[in-house]
């Protein structure tokens, strides 16, 4: 579609907060309003229409726009919410995320793909946090598990979680515990807290003999331990959204 120029106004409109965005089309041949999907509004003007009238046909039409708006907004809200990529800067990955609606649940990871078939968003979403689990287990442990045995420290087991409040524990029993979103953090980063919690292995505290160990075996604990804290801010929002 031609349109006259691309000069749009903004109208404000009585009783509504939400500027219209105003586009004079040669070819259309009265006022109409549309309301994109996001509740994106956009009031489509014929040539020699003047602006009161465009005014008063806004204010005629708020209500249906209002109510139109609404349902948009639900109706964007699942789509803006399953990541176009979901990257992992452990291991230097980036993976192209592809979902389209179907009834069944199904995650296939081709290459640098992750294909989703899920109902609605919030499966979708579920079917990447299951993933993000499975990629960690797969990346996450065996790097532990390399640097307890040059540590020589015994790991009883590891278990990957997906937990809001912490990066990692120990229990008395040896078991390792690591939050799956130890993936969006940087190397250096994850290898402080797996020292962290080997150490656990051997103080089950934060006494000074713990602190002592932790930093020989990485003296730039104290940068880490920042940077640990400050990654929370790195994980996507995704991860957490049911
Ligand atoms: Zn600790």
């Amino acid at each position: 579609m031609r349109t006259q120029g691309t000069q749009l106004s903004l109208f404000q409109t009585p009783g509504s907060s939400d500027p219209f965005a105003v586009r004079v089309s040669e070819r259309a041949r009265r006022l109409t309003a549309r309301v994109h999907v996001g509740g994106r509004v956009e009031i489509v003007v014929p040539m020699g229409v003047n602006p009161r009238m465009v005014r008063d046909f806004v204010r005629r039409f708020t209500p249906w726009i209002d109510r139109k708006v609404e349902a948009m907004r639900c109706a964007a809200e699942p789509a803006v919410e399953v990541p176009p990529e979901v990257r992992l800067a452990f291991s230097e990955e980036r993976f192209a995320v592809e979902w389209r609606p179907a009834a069944k649940r199904v995650l296939a990871e081709r290459g640098g793909r992750l294909e989703l078939l899920a109902p609605d968003a919030s499966g979708a979403r579920g079917l990447l946090q299951g993933w993000l689990k499975q990629a960690a287990a797969a990346r996450l442990a065996p790097a532990l598990l390399e640097l307890a045995a040059r540590l020589d420290i015994r790991v009883g087991r590891v278990a990957i979680r997906r937990q809001r409040t912490r990066w990692g524990s120990c229990s008395t029993r040896g078991t390792v515990s690591l939050n799956c979103s130890l993936l969006f953090l940087h190397p250096d980063v994850v290898r402080y807290l797996f020292v962290h919690e080997l150490a656990h292995t051997r103080h089950m505290n934060h006494s000074a003999s713990f602190w002592r160990l932790v930093e020989r075996i990485e003296p730039d604990y104290r940068r880490l331990d920042r940077e640990l804290l400050a990654g929370w801010r790195t994980v996507p929002a995704w991860v957490f959204t049911s």
